[in-house]
């Protein structure tokens, strides 16, 4: 069994049980009046939702700690799918208790008491708009950076209010002890997501960067190269990536992520490259050298390790070159002797970014490249069309289990690979994604 399971399985249980700490709490204390099965179970309902609630803040955090190896898009799936689930509970909790007992509706009369009334369906609207806005952002025409606001007010306000109104139900939070523990289990993610948004800028500030150049690359993209400006730099693994700020300030909501392009020996002087597709990779060609530039990182499993296996089949689409790219220029440095294979599928031969140095690392490298153009130009004699399980099955060595494949491309490319070489025998466990379209 790989080893990427059981701590997978470790991880899970390690949140299941700091999502079920309200609940515990309240378990442990026991009321003095004693309600009904629904109304209990109604309760029960809404500190569930708490407890996952607060724990969802603490595995988006990118802290380095929490399951590295499972990988920010599995993380960030599973954050998305917990987070449609604790809406259901934030719903289900009001409504189990008023369908048990209509006494309940009085927590949203605003003539009982009109503060209270107001926060929690302000709650509640908060939490719809939490998930609807995630789910459908690109739909909606909210910009990344915008959602990404929205998105971390609308926690914040959620859970400290439902922690508010659970001290406040002081059913089964009744004594100072259970107050306590429940406040700390709630407050301690909160700190981490002050952590994630505040403090981790001010850290950066004391190693900034500038940017040494810019490259303009075939298909539509830019290098930006950037310097460590007295600091020894950032020691990454290829296949990783950063969070990038440029200009002034660290403190901005321009941050983006970016695969590490360039070879991981050299830690003062990295390198991404960006394709143009919005507002602000579409301004990277006319950055200035000089501009300050600010880091965070490295984060990501998708990192390959040459001595493990007998062979590397690498898969790129498009702009999904660039992690490989990083691999293959560390592995021409450290004079790696595995035979590597590269798929590279592109719509038009003229767009293939980095094909010129891909040619001249075939030379120094056990690398066989094969491109895959879906629009070729006449004379082409290559492989035409998609990257699919046939061309897998014609152009790959035989699968054997000291094989590991590492493959980065649009959504559509990269699902058509992993199903087929899953369906080839490939084990799942062999395979390392990585989706740069992930919110
Ligand atoms: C792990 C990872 C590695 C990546 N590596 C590369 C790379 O090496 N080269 C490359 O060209 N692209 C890479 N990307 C994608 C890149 O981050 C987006 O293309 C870029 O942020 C788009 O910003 P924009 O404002 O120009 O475009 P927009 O039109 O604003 O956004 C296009 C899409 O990019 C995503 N996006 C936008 N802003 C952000 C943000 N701040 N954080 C996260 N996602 C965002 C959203 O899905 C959005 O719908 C990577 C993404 C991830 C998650």
């Amino acid at each position: 069994m790989s080893p990427i399971i059981p701590r997978a399985l470790l991880w899970l249980s390690v949140y299941v049980l700091l999502a079920l700490v309200p609940l515990g709490v309240a378990l442990v204390h026991q009321p003095t009046e004693a309600r009904g099965f629904w109304v209990e179970l109604g309760a029960m309902l809404g500190l569930l939702g708490l407890g996952v609630l607060a724990v969802q803040m603490l595995i988006t955090g990118r802290h380095r700690w929490f399951a590295p190896e499972l990988g920010l898009d599995n993380t960030l799936q599973f954050h998305r799918e917990v987070g449609i689930f604790a809406l259901l509970l934030v719903l289900a909790h009001p409504t189990t208790l008023i369908l048990a007992d209509p006494k309940y509706l009085a927590y949203l009369d605003p003539r009982e008491d009109t503060l209270r009334a107001i926060s929690l369906a302000m709650m509640v609207a908060s939490a719809i708009i939490l998930v609807c806005s995630s789910l459908w952002r690109v739909t909606i025409g909210l910009p990344y950076e915008w959602w990404r606001v929205l998105h971390g007010g609308l926690a914040l306000f959620i859970v400290t209010g439902g922690l508010g109104h659970a001290l406040m139900a002081d059913h089964y939070t009744a004594g100072a002890l259970t107050k306590v523990v429940l406040a700390g289990v709630v407050l301690i993610p909160l700190g981490y997501l002050v952590d994630t948004r505040l403090l981790r800028a001010l850290r950066m500030r004391r190693r900034p960067w500038r940017v040494a150049g810019t490259q303009a690359e075939r298909g539509d993209s830019t290098t930006i190269t950037l310097e460590a400006v007295g600091h020894d730099g950032l020691h990454f693994e290829p296949g990783q990536f950063i969070w990038v700020t440029l200009g002034e300030t660290p403190f901005s909501l321009q941050q983006h992520p970016f695969s590490f392009a360039s070879s991981a020996t050299e830690p003062r002087r990295i390198a991404f490259t960006a394709k143009h597709v919005g507002d602000f990779t579409a301004t990277l060609p006319s950055v200035e050298p000089g501009t300050r530039a600010w880091v965070e990182g490295p984060y990501g499993a998708f990192i390959p390790n040459p001595g493990r296996v007998d062979k590397i089949i690498l898969i790129a689409g498009g702009v999904g070159i660039t992690p490989i790219m990083s691999m293959l220029r560390t592995f021409d440095e450290r004079r790696v002797r595995t035979p590597l294979w590269l798929l590279y599928a592109n719509e038009h031969w003229e767009d293939v970014t980095f094909r010129e140095e891909l040619d001249e690392l075939a030379e120094t490298l056990p690398l066989q490249v094969i491109h895959v153009i879906s629009k070729p130009p006449k004379q082409w004699s290559g492989e035409t069309g998609y990257i699919d399980g046939d061309l897998l099955e014609r152009r790959l060595p035989e699968d054997s289990s000291s094989v590991e494949y590492f493959i980065c491309g649009p959504d559509p490319l990269m699902d058509t690979v992993e199903k087929a070489l899953i369906r080839q025998g490939v084990s799942p466990t062999r395979l390392f994604s990585d989706r740069f379209d992930l919110f």
